[in-house]
């Protein structure tokens, strides 16, 4: 689908109390979190899961993950988005699902295809045995070089 929790989040607030806090648009979207529930759907207990509340959204989400968990408060920060009606915040969003590095985000199973087969195809070796493995010095005391 292509959406991310990111995309129902809103900007940064302005009294942020971590670097990565912003508000929930929690009047596009109601969000739960697993919580104790989590553990029947193998899913860690800071998953967010996604209801959408505008019949326009052109697709229905009830209680979805999209493979993200973080930390949701609702406190008063005095920013200009609480003043807007934005209340909930989120931070430390993280993904459970994914890998992003370098502006890049791949999903964990592409993740373990990449670097088990992808990589051994291209450069040699097997999965569990890299070359830095085949080729690690030996440990060398000091003075001994
Ligand atoms: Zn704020």
């Amino acid at each position: 689908m292509g959406r991310s929790t990111r995309a129902s989040s809103g900007p940064a607030c302005g009294a942020a109390e971590v670097p990565d806090e912003v508000h929930l648009y929690d009047d596009l979207h109601a969000v739960i979190q697993a919580g104790d529930t989590a553990s029947r759907a193998d899913l860690p207990p800071a998953t967010l899961l996604l209801s959408s509340l505008r019949a326009a959204e052109p697709f229905v989400l009830l209680n979805v993950s999209f493979g993200d968990q973080a930390v949701m408060t609702r406190r008063t920060c005095g920013c200009y988005l609480e003043r807007l009606g934005w209340r909930s915040h989120l931070h430390t969003i993280r993904s459970f699902e994914k890998l992003t590095a370098g502006g890049m985000t791949v999903l964990d199973a592409d993740v373990v295809r990449i670097l088990e087969d992808l990589l051994p195809a291209r450069f040699g070796g097997a999965a569990g045995i890299t070359s830095s493995s085949r080729t690690r010095p030996r440990r060398v005391s000091p003075g001994f070089v």
